[in-house]
């Protein structure tokens, strides 16, 4: 058969194949091979094996590319299906100030915190917010991301929300990493509504919801279930109103109590609930009955220092699907990197190199409903890879620059730079 994109050599690759999601026991298996090989034809995966059978299946069609992995592990491109990467504006100085002691009620008090950010967005033009989301994707790509969710909901009316949604629809077509876009004018109340939050629950249920998906912007909606924001009733009104305009659900769940998001999951069947630092065991189940995936953010417990992250072990073990994703976010998502979100899973959240794995691409895959086409390396699927400068645990080295080469449908999308070498002449 003929490839135009051929990776050989590949020490390990870990296929992470369906069928989706991958829950329990069946969440560690990865999918191993060795001396492995994939390749594809105009993005579409036409072999997965070994190299010696690939050498013999496979030939280069012309102009097409060979790729060495020498050695390394491959792996399928990572899918983060939770971000919040449309803002403008940094709060990186809150970050230093609240390592200095300061609380985040203490910078809320003093104009920071999300209101700020909320301020400059709603300054902010299109192009802007497209140029800071570019930069902010291109450091995603860098670390292995093919695949990402983007977030609406630092506009928090329906002309900044709209502008919002429009420059993730502008930033889908600018760049390699596939965009699932979803809706969340229920982050927060905004201030000017403070004092009658269900007229911001009207405003979102009766004129944003119906705006956006008009236009069609939006494949999915969201809510932020938690104490002081918005309550299981509210959330619950936010996503059947959603579902009724054939937007999908997720939701922010769980992360600061046991507030009801995770039962509002379940009971709306959301394709995914999001953070669950807490669940009790019967909102374990909950999920467990409902097949929600539970899409833990360990970066996030770990900037805002929860002194706690997820119960994966407990979620895994009772058949709950766990995905990872990054939070991108200004307030406590700093790390674009879903190898870090993997390394927490690995070392706060007692989850297997594997699991974590799984967790970051066909479970990932499966939380933004694409896992049809994305999250695996499998015959008949886009081309989506990862080629690792060594073997697998390179990703779990914190801060160290592990990707060597990103693939996407098929073609190299980022190439991280040769390493130095002395060029001397005798
Ligand atoms: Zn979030």
């Amino acid at each position: 058969m003929l490839a135009d994109l051929i990776i050989t050599n590949a020490g390990e690759l870990f296929t992470c194949q369906g069928p989706a999601p991958r829950a329990g026991a069946r969440q560690a298996d990865a999918g191993r091979l060795t001396h492995a090989a994939v390749a594809s034809l105009e993005g579409r995966i036409v072999f997965v094996g070994s190299d010696a059978d690939c050498r013999e299946a496979v030939a280069l069609a012309a102009g097409g590319r060979a790729v060495d992995a020498a050695g390394g592990a491959v792996v399928p491109g990572f899918v983060d299906p939770h971000t919040h990467l449309l803002y403008a504006g940094s709060r990186l100085d809150e970050l230093r100030r609240r390592l200095a002691g300061e609380t985040y009620a203490d910078i809320a008090a003093a104009g920071g915190g999300i209101v700020r950010t909320v301020a400059d967005t709603r300054e902010a033009s299109i192009d802007r917010l497209v140029d800071d989301g570019s930069r902010r994707l291109h450091e995603m790509l860098t670390c292995g991301t093919t695949t990402a969710e983007v977030k609406s909901g630092y506009g928090l009316c329906l002309e900044a929300e709209l502008k919002l949604l429009h420059a993730a629809a502008a930033l889908a077509k600018a760049q390699p990493i596939e965009l699932a876009i979803t809706f969340l004018g229920a982050h927060e109340i905004p201030p000017e509504f403070r004092g009658d939050r269900e007229a911001y629950l009207e405003l979102v249920i009766d004129e944003m919801l119906p705006a956006v998906a008009r236009a069609g912007l939006a494949e999915w909606c969201d809510v932020f279930c938690e104490q002081g924001v918005f309550t299981p009733e509210e959330s619950r009104r936010v996503l059947e109103a959603g579902l009724a305009l054939g937007l999908k659900a997720r939701i922010h769940a769980n992360e600061l109590g046991s507030t009801g998001g995770a039962s509002v999951a379940a009971a709306v069947g959301a394709r995914s609930a999001d953070h669950v630092v807490f669940a009790d065991e019967n909102e374990v189940r909950q999920l467990a009955e409902s097949g929600t995936v539970a899409t833990l953010l360990p970066a996030a417990a770990f900037y805002l220092k929860l002194g706690r992250f997820a119960p994966a072990r407990a979620l895994i073990d009772a058949g709950v699907p766990v995905a990872l994703a990054t939070d991108v976010n200004p307030g406590g998502g700093f790390s674009p990197s879903i190898p870090f979100a993997m390394t927490l899973a690995c070392f706060q959240m007692e989850m297997t190199f594997e699991e974590a794995l799984v967790a970051s691409t066909l479970n990932a895959a499966y939380a933004l409903d694409r896992a049809d086409r994305v999250g695996s390396l499998e015959v008949d699927k886009q081309l989506d890879a990862v080629i690792v400068g060594g073997p697998p645990a390179e990703l779990l080295r914190g801060g160290v620059p592990a990707v060597r080469l990103v693939v996407k449908r098929g073609a190299v999308v980022w190439e991280a730079p040769p390493p130095f070498r002395s060029d001397r002449r005798e």
